[in-house]
């Protein structure tokens, strides 16, 4: 019988990131239909390491721009043979044009779900819309909505 007992095995949410937007590998605009911003490695590098890989949810902010729903998703990169994460974001916004070089500065609120391989693109797509729509409803409750109108997202973005 233990005398001790583990609260949290991720470290408290939310967490607040900011970084430039680079190229990924992965082609998931064009494969998917749901395109992914990705941070430099740096900026994965910094993040806790018992943060959990899987898919969170949060708010964005492109530059300076409207705050806008987004689900991210955390995982080993097979690039890197699964040595180091990758983290990409996905912004529930229709956006005119790439951002690539831009600031991205977002806040993660919840986890959704762990990282899992599909065996189709199908199945990979119906988990992608399931995690929208979850994020959907998490983001639409007070607790969460609240952070919209954070310091974080007023005024520069710059790094
Ligand atoms: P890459 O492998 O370079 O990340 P993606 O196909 O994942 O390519 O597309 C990601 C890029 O698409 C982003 O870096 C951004 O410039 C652009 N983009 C356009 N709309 C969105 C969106 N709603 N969410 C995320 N990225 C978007
Ligand atoms: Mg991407």
């Amino acid at each position: 019988m233990s005398n001790c007992r583990a609260w949290q095995s991720v470290p408290r949410l939310p967490y607040l990131i900011r970084g430039r937007v680079v190229r990924g590998f992965r082609r998931g605009g064009t494969d998917l239909g749901f395109p992914t911003a990705n941070y430099p490695e740096e900026v994965v590098e910094k993040l806790p390491s018992e943060l959990n890989t899987g898919v969170y949810c949060g708010w964005a902010s492109v530059d300076n721009g409207d705050v806008q729903k987004m689900v991210l998703s955390l995982g080993w990169n097979p690039y890197y043979k699964n040595e180091k994460k990758s983290m990409e974001t996905h912004i529930m916004h229709q956006f005119k044009d790439d951002f690539y070089g831009s600031i991205l500065s977002i806040v993660i609120l919840a986890y959704i779900r762990p990282e899992k391989s599909f065996s189709s693109l199908d199945e990979l797509i119906s988990a992608i819309k399931g995690d929208i729509a979850d994020a959907d409803r998490i983001l639409d409750q007070p607790e969460n909505k609240i952070f919209i109108q954070d310091n974080f997202f007023k005024g520069d973005a710059s790094l």
